[in-house]
């Protein structure tokens, strides 16, 4: 599919690797819709979500690269949100041709430990958001000839780890909803790959996962990012939001392409 003029959404889109994902298609000529909550506290959470100002950021920077740009505030977790965000990209840029489910939360801590109300919230954000935004886009893109759905899943979407039961099972959800919209939609020539990142610098790590890694590793001056990038990944080196958003722009391109997930994490995973 050429992507120029094209239509896109992004979720998640105000900070990281959403961010780097709605840039990327923009340098391809995409128009984008960068959806997000608008607000940093989730009560669920240990750490704070974007604000509104990372998406306005997020919108100018897009701008910037010669395409329109909208903002959008919704939470995927609601269906009626996710419903409203369809229509208003339709109504502002005129269709919807890649959907890019990229929203996503971390929890981590052991399952005899871990809260029942932090475990919903990580499958409503991560594997249940998917599901809603793609029903509330699929009769938008059914009205053009060719889409593509790309979901973003994770190394934890292919195995799980210790301490992060709630986020594996999210993002192997992700996985299963990525085959399953795939087999649906191929007849109408809409293609729904995922994307596996790797390791990546962003709050997930430097909020969470460095301060819950790093209790087992007290008097170790190297972080636990650090630490993992440089034992898991073949590569040795960090994985950027830059790389995320040019394995989007390949699947949203890649016309015979549907139903799979290309992972982008430097050998640390190789499935
Ligand atoms: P991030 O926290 O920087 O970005 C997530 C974005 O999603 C934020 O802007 C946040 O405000 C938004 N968001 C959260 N809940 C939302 C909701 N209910 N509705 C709308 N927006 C919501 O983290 P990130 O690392 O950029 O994560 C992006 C995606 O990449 C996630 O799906 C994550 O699971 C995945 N991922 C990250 C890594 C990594 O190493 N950072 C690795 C593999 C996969």
């Amino acid at each position: 599919m050429e992507l120029k003029g094209k239509n896109a959404i992004v979720t998640g889109a105000a900070r990281g690797i959403g961010r780097g994902i709605a840039l990327k298609l923009a340098e391809a000529g995409a128009n984008v819709a960068l959806v997000d909550l608008g607000n940093p506290r989730d009560p669920a959470l240990t750490y704070n979500l974007a604000a509104h100002g990372d998406l306005a950021s997020a919108v100018d920077e897009v701008k910037s690269r010669g395409v329109k740009a909208a903002p959008i505030l919704a939470d995927v977790t609601r269906l009626a949100d996710c419903e409203r965000m369809a229509a208003e990209v339709a109504k502002a840029l005129g269709s919807i041709d890649i959907l890019v489910n990229n929203a996503g939360i971390i929890a981590a801590g052991p399952v005899a430990e871990f809260s029942e109300e932090a475990w919903d919230r990580v499958m409503a954000v991560n594997a249940k958001g998917p599901f809603l935004c793609a029903k509330a886009a699929i009769p938008h893109l059914m009205r053009n000839q060719e889409g593509a759905i790309i979901n973003i899943a994770s190394i934890a979407g292919k195995t799980a780890r210790r301490g992060l039961s709630a986020y594996s099972a999210s993002k192997f959800a992700v996985m299963a909803l990525t085959q399953a919209l795939a087999e649906e939609l191929g007849p109408a020539n809409i293609r729904v790959n995922a994307v596996c990142p790797g390791l990546l610098r962003t709050a997930m790590w430097t909020d969470v996962l460095n301060q819950y890694l790093g209790k087992a590793m007290r008097g170790n001056a190297e972080s636990p990012f650090d630490k993992t990038v440089g034992s898991a990944c073949y590569l040795r080196r960090e994985q950027t939001p830059a790389d995320i958003g040019e394995a989007v722009v390949y699947l949203a391109r890649a016309d015979n392409v549907t139903g799979t997930s290309l992972v982008v994490a430097g050998g640390a995973e190789v499935h």
